[in-house]
């Protein structure tokens, strides 16, 4: 397909979203706040557009990629009756209930929205790795799917235009907890010489291995059977002092770990010692 798209946002992210464009054959328009940013898409054949009201203008299909959602609404309020008819897919990292309001907003306008979440990094895209969760406006979707995989993957999230986001916010979670439980395991060993890179394999094998066991948890809290024969509540509330007092001793913080300690204790004194560490989740709920 040789459908027009324009791009707003050519930061790091929306470079790459960008130059996947170019190099699928699409006539791409390009605008970002700060103009020189624009010249290495022209250079690739990319037209640049003054204002974001003329890159809508030059394409049914506009992606969006600024830094955040404040940024969208400011573009946003910039564009007038340009957008009316025209698919806007905002691919800036968000949260639901702005990818909502954004949808709204879009409808008020006379567009259609879908929000997105982009599940790789600059130099992933449109790599074997990289794929994007949509969410909103399905028939626009449909539209322009074929597009959108220049990106990468394709994987619809459903109507509710808060659901990419959701789902985004989900993943990056479990890989925000990770980086933690990472850098404060790299922190603690380094308090005694040893070299986190001799550190990182076993780290990486230990991890994984544990990991494993996520899918059983799944099933621990879709059921809401906490009961355990691996490890229960009560053994890791007894066992989770010593890695604050390590921290402690070893000269390194545990800010980051002590609201967990918390979080077992209150399992503890809700009545789940033999529980597994799955019973947390519902606990975060009820918070
Ligand atoms: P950059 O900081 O490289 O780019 C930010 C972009 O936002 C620039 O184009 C910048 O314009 C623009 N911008 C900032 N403020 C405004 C404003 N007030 N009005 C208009 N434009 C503005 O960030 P990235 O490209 O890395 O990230 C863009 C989005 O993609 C973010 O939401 C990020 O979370 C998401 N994302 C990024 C990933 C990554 O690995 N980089 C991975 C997945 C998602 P200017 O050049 O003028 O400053």
């Amino acid at each position: 397909s040789t459908a027009p798209v324009s791009v707003l946002g050519l930061g790091m992210m929306g470079t790459a979203l960008a130059t996947a464009l170019v190099r699928a054959g699409h006539p791409v328009t390009v605008w970002n706040r700060t103009p020189a940013r624009t010249g290495p898409l022209v250079a690739q054949g990319a037209t640049p557009a003054g204002t974001p009201a003329d890159a809508v203008t030059a394409s049914p299909l506009v992606v969006l990629c600024l830094l955040d959602n404040a940024n969208v609404h400011e573009v946003l309020d910039t564009l007038g009756d340009t957008v009316s008819g025209r698919t806007l897919v905002n691919l800036t990292n968000g949260t639901p209930a702005q990818a909502r309001e954004l949808a709204a907003r879009a409808a008020e306008r006379g567009a259609r929205y879908i929000d997105g979440g982009i599940m790789a990094v600059p130099q992933m895209i449109a790599g074997p790795h990289a794929y994007v969760l949509y969410s909103g406006d399905e028939e626009a979707y449909r539209a322009h799917r074929a597009t959108l995989a220049a990106f990468g993957g394709t994987t619809w999230a459903g109507t509710d235009p808060g659901l990419a986001a959701l789902h985004d916010l989900g993943l990056l979670t479990g890989m925000y907890g990770m980086v933690i439980g990472v850098l404060q395991a790299f922190a603690l060993v380094r308090t005694e010489n040893i070299r986190a890179a001799d550190f990182a394999e076993p780290l990486v094998t230990w991890i994984g291995a544990m990991l494993a066991g996520a899918p059983e948890w799944a099933r621990a809290i879709d059921s809401g059977e906490h009961l355990t024969d691996v490890s229960s509540i009560a053994v890791n509330q007894a066992a989770f002092p010593n890695f604050l007092a390590a921290y402690r001793d070893q000269g390194i913080s545990g800010e980051l770990f002590a609201p967990f300690q918390k979080l077992l204790d209150r399992a503890m004194a809700e009545g789940h010692a033999e529980d597994g560490l799955s019973r947390l989740a519902e606990l975060l709920r009820d918070e």
